[in-house]
């Protein structure tokens, strides 16, 4: 007898989205169940006084994997906005990452005698990290590293992560790049970039569309989902469930928290609605030497809306993730280290008995996946099945 072709997808984000979308074409019948009101995950975005916002903080699409460009572009036309970021230390202003701009802002008089240094040394490449910069024995350079190294990544990755300045590993920061010309752009590295024409959750919402996917909202799966731990069996309202379960949860809620909480960081976002047409520069502005915000992001910049009169920026707060604190129990960014992936590996342990159920998307995986990620891997793992 032909098996019955059957998944359930825990988590309407971008990762169920897509493992939805493939396996319904594969003539999977599809129940999909989400907690919020909404689907899109971290990704949702909705108009406020019609301007239209992020929830969890801006969001750019920017990949370098035609694959992952197409899929999208068949949900959504990208708009053309390009992610300047711009660093506001004291009075200075300067594009991040760093360029040949940002070098000229900073180091002013020296700034030539750098910049030319730096040509000769390193030709036509385009990108050099910043420890390649760290090695050039020079005083100017040297001064020009530490200036950079402090007051633009080391506080801020303090900030970011809850930790002290000086217990900040170098080797992370180390690895940002710096762009060698005035090419002022946060990806450098990808082909495609830009933000949907009309809206994230209208693109998800269109991938979600067949008529093999149901749709649940305000229904959390830890409460449909029952696991057999000895029988290795997972029901579903009760009921043996045999098909496809994708997760994408954090493990450690759904094993009731057994090996304890897996670290996250969050973050406090306060929106405000300014009474003008424009706030600042750019889309992006980043405060590294802010004792408390990392940035503030003006949303009309980026989404590219025309003919409004107001905007809506947002502020960002890291905050550590508390489960039991309403104002920071959403699960940001997985703190990822020795510790803590020995802690999720112990619930992936867990889990893995269960022939039948996928971790997925960055909560299940437990990484930071940026959106172009998290529909790869999605897409592989809908595409391992026929
Ligand atoms: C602040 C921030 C900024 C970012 N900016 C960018 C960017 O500029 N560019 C970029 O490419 N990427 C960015 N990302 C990454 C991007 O958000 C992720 O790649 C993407 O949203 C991951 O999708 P996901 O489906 O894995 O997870 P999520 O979006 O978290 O979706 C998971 C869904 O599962 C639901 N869920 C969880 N548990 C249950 C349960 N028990 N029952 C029912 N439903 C459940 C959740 O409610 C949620 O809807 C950013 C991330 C953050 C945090």
């Amino acid at each position: 007898m032909l098996k019955k072709k059957e998944a359930i997808i825990i988590g309407a984000g971008l990762a169920g989205a897509t493992v939805a979308n493939i396996l319904a074409k594969k003539n999977y019948k599809i129940i999909v169940y989400e907690k919020n009101n909404f689907i899109g995950g971290n990704c949702f975005d909705y108009y406020r006084k019609n301007i239209l916002i992020h929830k969890y903080g801006p969001h750019i699409f920017h990949t370098n994997k035609k694959e992952i460009y197409d899929f999208v572009c068949k949900y959504t036309k990208l708009n053309n906005f390009i992610n300047k970021v711009y660093v506001r230390h004291k009075n200075l202003l300067f594009p991040l990452p760093i360029n040949f701009t940002s070098i000229k802002i900073i180091a002013k008089d020296d700034a030539n005698y750098i910049i030319q240094k730096l040509k000769k040394k390193f030709g036509k490449t385009k990108l050099i990290t910043l420890s390649q910069l760290k090695q050039i024995n020079d005083a100017k350079i040297k001064k020009f590293y530490h200036f950079i190294f402090q007051n633009v990544y080391a506080n801020y990755t303090a900030k970011m992560w809850g930790v002290k300045f000086d217990k900040v590993n170098p080797k992370t920061i180390n690895r940002v790049k710096i762009i060698l010309g005035d090419e002022h752009n946060y990806f450098p590295q990808d082909k495609y970039q830009g933000l949907p024409i009309n809206t994230y959750t209208q693109m998800i919402t269109k991938m979600f569309e067949h008529k093999n996917i149901k749709i649940n909202l305000k229904i959390d799966g830890k409460k449909v989902l029952k696991f057999d731990f000895k029988n290795k069996k997972i029901y579903l309202n009760k009921t043996k469930f045999n098909g496809l379960i994708f997760y994408c949860g954090s493990l450690d809620e759904l094993a009731n928290y057994k090996f304890g909480i897996l670290p996250y960081r969050s973050l406090k976002i306060e929106f405000l609605l300014k009474k003008m047409k424009k706030f600042q520069q750019n889309a992006i502005i980043n405060y590294p030497s802010h004792p408390k915000m990392t940035r503030i992001c003006e949303y009309k910049l980026m989404t590219q809306q025309k003919n409004i009169d107001n905007t809506i920026i947002s502020k960002e707060y890291p905050k550590p993730f508390i489960l039991s604190n309403k104002q920071c129990n959403h699960r940001f960014y997985p703190i990822i280290n020795k510790k803590n992936l020995v802690k999720y590996n112990r619930y992936l342990r867990l889990f893995k008995i269960f022939p039948n159920f996928y971790p997925l998307g960055r909560l299940g995986l437990y990484k930071y996946f940026d959106m172009d990620d998290t529909i790869e891997y999605a897409m592989k793992l809908a595409n391992s099945f026929h």
